[in-house]
């Protein structure tokens, strides 16, 4: 995709903006004009045929000669796309309300909108000057006609959606409702519906309701469900929280073997990832693995013998100075409706919660794209390991649901988690 785009350099320093004049008009330096100090680019914004390059000024002294930004909107020499710019900068503010009953959250479809015809958290837009624990009281009420009480912030989130160059804050609070019948608003909801929150994660493709689901399963104590842990985990440890890399075994870590792998003397480390692994250590990420382990749900491979193919895994691994913190196995074949096969994401809730991941500065790495889609619901970024012929033989689910890297190997998916971390 080889578009002729125009280049603009937007720099600002503490709310005062760098513009150059052009035949009685204020405009952005283009890409290609040398401005008068360094700068180091913040950020891209995509106007189509104009890309707007956010960047910081390298300067030992506040620019009072610059202009003002917010005095920017009333002149008129200055050029639309600045004030187009200008104003594409300042947050978005939603708030939204996971509603709580026992371990469920409510979830409302939307009829329209950037969320039409999937599953989100109840809430909308601030008005102007309204706080977000009013603004999130009077939304639910106005979409499901529902009296809330707040039970505390779960977080705020920061994100950018597709082809907008805007950022939008969320609020996400965690509350509960006496109501039990609900009055939906006619042209915006087309549902409301208790989930668990392991399903509510894969109806959603809003980033704010997967971190605030990720941050409500957190609160849940004890958690929903339980998981298959080979228990590495040192018991009471608090971790602040930070980012992990989740690893899909098979494939990833070592070779694949039609007819699984049962026995220790079938696991083979692929050359390189015991390296890669520990490279990601060393950056500071949390390393947990987590596998589908349908063998173990046909009964093929007995807990013991796993826990020696993991143990001979571990034990390669730290040779290289690599450190997995815990690896979460889902025990249940193909036809189980447990919340741990992949894609579901229920392994990662789990590893998540152990180990106070943040799942927006999170990555799952796997082969397969139920791997990819596991690490999306919960809001992570994602790689898709394989060669060229496995990409091309699942082309046509990585095209619709993407992942942010692919990579031939762990070797090349760690590289790209640390150059985009
Ligand atoms: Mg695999």
């Amino acid at each position: 995709m080889t578009r002729n785009r125009r280049e603009h350099l937007f720099v600002e320093t503490d709310g005062q903006v760098y513009l150059v004049q052009d035949r009685g008009v204020w405009r952005f330096p283009r890409g290609s004009e040398k401005v008068p100090f360094e700068v180091d680019e913040s950020g891209r914004m995509d106007f189509g045929d104009d890309l707007v390059v956010r960047a910081k000024p390298r300067l030992s002294y506040h620019p009072e000669e610059w202009f003002n930004r917010d005095d920017l909107f009333s002149r008129s020499d200055v050029d639309g796309l600045v004030k187009k710019a200008v104003y594409m900068t300042m947050p978005r503010l939603v708030a939204e309300a996971a509603i709580v009953r026992g371990h469920d959250v409510l979830m409302v479809k939307a009829k329209r909108g950037f969320s039409r015809g999937y599953w989100n958290l109840p809430g909308g837009f601030l008005d102007f000057g309204e706080p977000p624990d009013v603004a999130v009281e009077r939304e639910v009420e106005e979409e499901i006609g529902a009296d809330i009480t707040l039970e505390g912030l779960l977080g705020v989130y920061h994100s950018g959606f597709p082809g907008k160059p805007t950022y939008t804050m969320g609020f996400v609070y965690r509350a509960r409702t006496k109501d039990t019948t609900f009055r939906l608003k006619e042209d915006e909801i087309e549902a409301a519906e208790w989930f668990p929150v392991h399903k509510g994660l894969v109806l959603t493709r809003n980033p704010f309701v997967r971190w605030g689901l990720v941050d409500l399963f957190r609160q849940f104590d004890p958690p929903p469900f339980e998981v298959t842990r080979h228990g590495l985990l040192a018991k009471g440890k608090a971790w602040p929280r930070g980012p992990a890399v989740f690893l899909d075994r098979d494939g990833v870590i070592n070779r694949g073997r039609p007819g699984y792998v049962r026995t220790p003397e079938h696991f083979e480390l692929l050359e390189g990832a015991p390296e890669a692994i520990a490279g990601l250590t060393r950056a500071g990420y949390r390393i947990a693995i987590v596998s589908n382990q349908d063998a173990m749900g046909w009964k093929l491979i007995p807990e013991r013998q796993l826990r020696r193919i993991h143990e001979k895994m571990i034990e390669g691994l730290a040779a290289a100075g690599a450190r997995v913190e815990e690896i979460y196995v889902c025990p249940h074949h193909v036809l189980a409706d447990c919340p741990c096969r992949k894609p579901r994401p229920g392994l990662l809730l789990a590893g998540a919660r152990d180990l106070n991941a943040d799942p927006a500065e999170s990555w799952m790495v796997g082969d397969k794209v139920s791997d990819v889609a596991a690490g999306k619901a919960i809001g992570a970024r994602t790689v898709f390991v394989g060669d060229a012929t496995r990409r091309k033989r699942f082309a046509k689910d990585l095209r619709a649901s993407p992942p942010d890297a692919l990579a031939k190997d762990v070797r090349e998916a760690a590289a790209a988690i640390l150059g985009r971390s």
